[in-house]
């Protein structure tokens, strides 16, 4: 897939073929964080630099991906974004969500942050039920691991391996980019 077409699939927002939104819809009762790991309480609070923005994510948060584009480079300042896919259900905010900023390119490739630090925040998956949630805000991940790198085709020449994970040159379809995320095993 170039990376243009991933830009409007970068973990981001832009259009969804309707096809690709029934795919997501059909099996996102499967599995993914489920009402037992919801009912054993596990919850995990995240939070912008300056602590404004702060949001929970109930159940089993699935496996992170990087990814290596130029966007996501830039969104982020470093050699990748680093990322995981939480099911809506599962996501609430606690606080500072007025303060959310977005800037969409015209692609659709979204950037949230927070007006009064600047960092990063989760954005909603498109129309799907879905949100992006940058790793580097959450306030446990002792459990978490790095399942797939993306783009790594087009990374930063400084930009060095080892990576974690499966790689891939561009990226999976967007099905099953979101069920290997959902998937148990660790990296
Ligand atoms: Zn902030
Ligand atoms: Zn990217």
């Amino acid at each position: 897939m170039p990376e243009e077409v991933w830009r409007d699939r970068c973990g981001q927002v832009a259009s969804c073929s309707p096809r690709g939104s029934e795919l997501l819809l059909g099996f996102e009762t499967q599995n993914f964080c489920t009402e037992d790991s919801v009912g054993k309480g596990l919850r995990v609070r995240g939070q912008c630099l300056c602590g404004r923005v702060a949001f929970e994510i109930a159940g089993k948060i699935p496996s992170l991906y990087q990814c290596h584009c130029s966007l996501c480079r830039k969104q982020s300042g470093a050699a990748s974004s680093t990322a995981t896919i939480v099911a809506s259900a599962n996501f609430r905010w606690l606080s500072g969500q007025e303060l959310v900023s977005s800037w969409i390119k015209e692609t659709g490739f979204r950037s949230d942050f927070c007006s009064n630090c600047g960092a990063p925040v989760p954005n909603p998956l498109r129309n799907l039920p879905y949100v992006w949630v940058p790793a580097g805000l959450l306030e446990e991940g002792k459990d978490l691991a790095i399942r797939m790198q993306l783009f790594v085709g087009s990374k930063a020449a400084w930009d060095q391996m080892p990576l974690c994970g499966v790689v891939y040159e561009t990226s999976p379809e967007l099905r099953e980019f979101v069920l290997l995320l959902h998937r148990t095993e660790g990296c």
